[in-house]
C-alpha cells in the first residue's frame, strides 16, 4: 500500500526507490540493520584521526605565519549545526584564528544569525555577514516567479549556494587567507542521493504537464533568472577565464591559492555530543528542540522545498532528514513522532514561505493563485 509508513519509519512507497518489503519495512531501514549499513554507521561514528588535524593545524598556523596574514584559516558558516561545529573545532581543538562569513540571502532564519555572532563573540573571532547581493536576490526572485507555474521549487537555491561558496573565496582572496575548513554528513549524503533524481524528473513532470500559458510564463521567468545569474557570476569575477570557467556551473570552481580541509575526515559525526558541545558551550538555538538535530533550520525559503517534497513524497525535506535517524536505527520512530508531525505541519511550513512571500512582495501572486 502506498500510504503505509515503514513500521521502523516514517517513510512510504510514494518516496522514489522505497520499497516496503512483507515484514512492513523499506530497504532503507533494512540497509541499515544488515552488517553491512551497521558497519557503513560504525565506521563513521569512529573515525578518530584528531592527532592527523592538529598537525595539519600546525602547517596552517605556520603557513598564515609566514605570510604575515592576519587569519589562518577562512570558513563558510550558516550558524546550523555542522557549520557551527566546524567553527567549534577549529578555534577550540585546533586553536585556529578564523574568519567566519556567511551570506544571508535575507530569507535566514533569526537563530542561525544569531547562533553565528553569539558562537564568533564566545571564541573571539571575527564574523563577516554579508548583506543580500542584488543579483542573487533577482535570480531567487525570479526562479520563484518561473517556479510556481510548475508548482515545485526545486533550483531555485542554486544562486544562493553559488554566492555562499563565491563569498569565502572572495574574502579569502581578500586577505591572502588559503585554507578553508568544511563538514559533511551521513544524513545530508544520503538525502541527496535519494533526492536529487525526484527533483530532477519533478521539474520535468512540472513543466510539461502545466498549461500552455504558465509554459511560457516559466520559460520568461526562467530566462530573466538565468541572466541575472549570469550577472551575479560577472560581479565575481569580471571578463575572466574564471568567469567562463563557472559559466555553466552551479558551484564556483575552488580557486587553486586555496586548500579545503573536510574535518569530517578526521573527527567522528557523533551528533548527540556535537548537539550537546553546542547547545551547553555555545548556546545554540533552534526554532523547535527536537530529539535528533534539526537541520537545515538556517533558511525559511527551506519551506519551500518542504511544500514541493510533501506534495511529491508525504513527507516535507525537514521531516526525511529527522526520519533518517529512524531509518538509521538511532531512535525508534515513536521517539521522533512528535517532531515529524511538527516538521510535516503545513501551518509551520505556510508560516515560513509567508515569510519568504513577504519579503520577496509576492503576497498578491500567491493571493491569486489560491
Ligand atoms: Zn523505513
Amino acid at each position: 500500500m502506498i500510504n503505509d509508513s515503514c513500521k521502523s519509519c516514517f517513510i512510504t512507497e510514494a518516496s522514489p526507490g522505497i520499497i516496503i518489503d512483507a515484514t512492513g519495512q523499506c530497504n532503507v531501514c533494512r540497509y541499515y540493520r544488515s552488517e553491512k549499513g551497521k558497519s557503513e554507521i560504525q565506521k563513521a561514528l569512529s573515525i578518530d584521526c584528531l592527532e592527523e588535524l592538529k598537525k595539519i593545524a600546525e602547517e596552517i598556523k605556520t603557513s598564515a605565519k609566514k605570510k604575515g596574514c592576519k587569519y589562518d584559516c577562512i570558513l563558510g558558516a550558516s550558524g546550523g549545526f555542522d557549520s557551527t561545529y566546524v567553527i567549534y573545532v577549529a578555534k577550540k581543538i585546533l586553536g585556529l584564528n578564523s574568519l567566519v562569513v556567511k551570506y544571508d540571502n535575507g530569507v535566514c532564519h533569526r537563530l542561525s544569525n544569531e547562533n553565528l555572532t553569539k558562537t564568533c563573540d564566545l571564541l573571539g573571532l571575527e564574523v563577516r555577514i554579508i548583506p543580500v547581493i542584488e543579483n542573487e536576490r533577482k535570480y531567487l526572485l525570479n526562479s520563484t516567479k518561473a517556479l510556481m507555474n510548475i508548482g515545485v521549487f526545486f533550483s531555485a537555491c542554486f544562486s544562493c549556494h553559488y554566492t555562499i561558496a563565491s563569498v569565502v573565496y572572495r574574502e579569502a582572496k581578500k586577505e591572502g587567507i588559503c585554507y578553508t575548513m568544511t563538514s559533511t554528513n551521513q544524513v545530508e549524503q544520503d538525502f541527496a542521493k535519494a533526492s536529487h533524481g525526484l527533483m530532477a524528473k519533478s521539474l520535468i513532470k512540472g513543466f510539461f504537464s502545466c498549461h500552455p500559458v504558465n509554459m511560457l510564463k516559466f520559460v520568461y521567468y526562467e530566462t530573466k533568472a538565468i541572466y541575472s545569474f549570469t550577472k551575479l557570476k560577472f560581479s565575481f569575477d569580471k571578463l575572466s577565464l574564471r568567469f567562463l570557467r563557472n559559466l555553466f556551473r552551479l558551484h564556483p570552481v575552488k580557486p587553486s591559492f586555496i586548500k579545503k580541509i573536510n574535518i569530517s575526515e578526521y573527527v567522528a559525526w557523533d551528533w548527540k555530543k556535537i548537539e550537546g558541545i553546542l547547545r551547553s558551550e555555545l548556546g545554540w538555538q533552534t526554532p523547535r528542540y527536537t530529539k535528533v538535530p534539526y537541520l537545515r533550520f538556517d533558511c525559511h525559503y527551506a519551506a519551500m522545498i518542504d511544500q514541493s517534497f510533501k506534495k511529491l513524497t508525504g513527507l516535507t525535506e525537514h521531516a526525511m532528514l529527522l526520519n533518517w535517524f529512524a531509518q538509521a536505527g538511532f531512535v525508534n520512530k515513536s521517539e521522533i513522532e512528535e517532531d515529524i508531525k511538527y516538521m510535516n505541519d503545513e501551518n509551520r511550513v505556510e508560516k515560513e514561505i509567508g515569510i519568504v512571500m513577504k519579503e520577496f512582495g509576492l503576497e498578491d501572486i500567491k493571493a491569486e493563485e489560491q
